[in-house]
């Protein structure tokens, strides 16, 4: 392959922002919150979200021109913060490296729980949490720390059981493979998975309560190098062909993926617990310019399809106007 081709198969590659999609990131939320102490649940409730569940894709929302089509260039700034990349086939996670400026999952999460143990750096304090609550999401989606040359395997084309629709390797670990567990096995039902989860989260949750987050990145990045690009035939995905991965590669990887949402949720319940126990609750509320940013954040993309709507009906009307005259 020529250095231009593959020069422009790496710019064409999509980012990897998306994590553990919708229903992941939503199932790691709805962990997180069934072991949240009272003080913490309250916190939550009062001051940041009714449901967190609801807010745990937010940060990848904010990037969807289809979502967000008047706001979305605007968060361009944190793209870098959903990933880990590290050169090719290096699978030791070096943070002075792989980290520069703390513009990468791992900076992200060292700020925005530092953020929200206090009021006093409260500038987008709901924001704070619908980040955080996000990026533990991410962080153990094992490809969101992955190589840089196809971009935590956005680059890798595959085809999974038999499906004629191409899709590729970050994308079959976001969802692909989730989705599949969840209709085969639970009937589509996500309540139904969630408690499946949930009970086997409990019996083990006390191995893995820390928040040591260069060890969560090591992890994912040790999935990468030892599971994630192997084939079938035991051959090392690339980005030069397209693979089918059936049944066999399925069977090895899902206990992967649930095992990773089971330690995003349960880590990141603790950590907000933690976070609370160090926050200075202030004796007077969060300043209301504060909140209504983090509010217009949270629902920008709501309202900015609303003023498509009515740009599109005003544009109408002075088309017709003019046809008129
Ligand atoms: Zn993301």
């Amino acid at each position: 392959m020529s250095s231009l081709l593959l020069f422009l198969i790496i710019c064409s590659i999509t980012p990897h922002i998306e994590g553990w999609g919708r229903v992941g990131h939503s199932l790691v939320a709805h962990l997180a919150e069934s072991l949240l102490d009272e003080r913490a649940l309250k916190w939550v409730k009062t001051r940041l979200t009714n449901q967190m569940s609801e807010i745990a894709f937010w940060a990848d929302t904010i990037h969807f021109d289809t979502d967000n089509l008047f706001g979305f260039n605007a968060w361009r700034w944190s793209k870098p913060l959903h990933y880990i990349n590290t050169p090719p086939w290096d699978c030791n996670y070096i943070y002075e490296r792989d980290c520069i400026n703390d513009r990468c999952i791992h900076g992200a999460l060292k700020n925005y729980s530092t953020r929200l143990k206090t009021f006093d750096n409260n500038v987008h304090h709901q924001q704070d949490f619908f980040f955080l609550v996000h990026f533990v999401g991410d962080i153990h989606q094992p490809l969101h720390a992955g190589f840089n040359n196809d971009a935590g395997g956005n680059g890798v084309s595959v085809r999974f059981m038999n499906s004629t629709a191409t899709t590729n390797l970050h994308s079959l670990w976001d969802t692909g493979m989730l989705t599949h567990r969840m209709r085969t096995e639970f009937a589509g039902n996500i309540n139904t998975y969630y408690a499946y989860l949930h009970s086997k989260m409990l019996n083990e949750a006390s191995k893995i309560n820390d928040d040591n987050f260069t060890q969560w990145a090591s992890e994912s990045l040790d999935i990468v190098c030892k599971q994630i690009y192997f084939n079938e035939m035991n051959v090392t995905m690339n980005s030069s062909i397209r693979y089918n991965l059936g049944e066999w590669y399925y069977q090895r990887s899902w206990p992967v993926v649930e095992k990773r949402l089971i330690q995003a949720g349960a880590r990141l319940g603790a950590l907000l617990n933690r976070i609370l126990i160090k926050h200075t609750e202030s004796t007077k509320p969060p300043a209301t310019t504060t909140q209504r940013g983090c509010y217009n954040a949270a629902f920008s993309i709501k309202f900015s399809m609303l003023n498509f709507l009515f740009i599109f009906l005003a544009l109408s009307y002075s088309i017709d106007t003019k046809t008129v005259v």
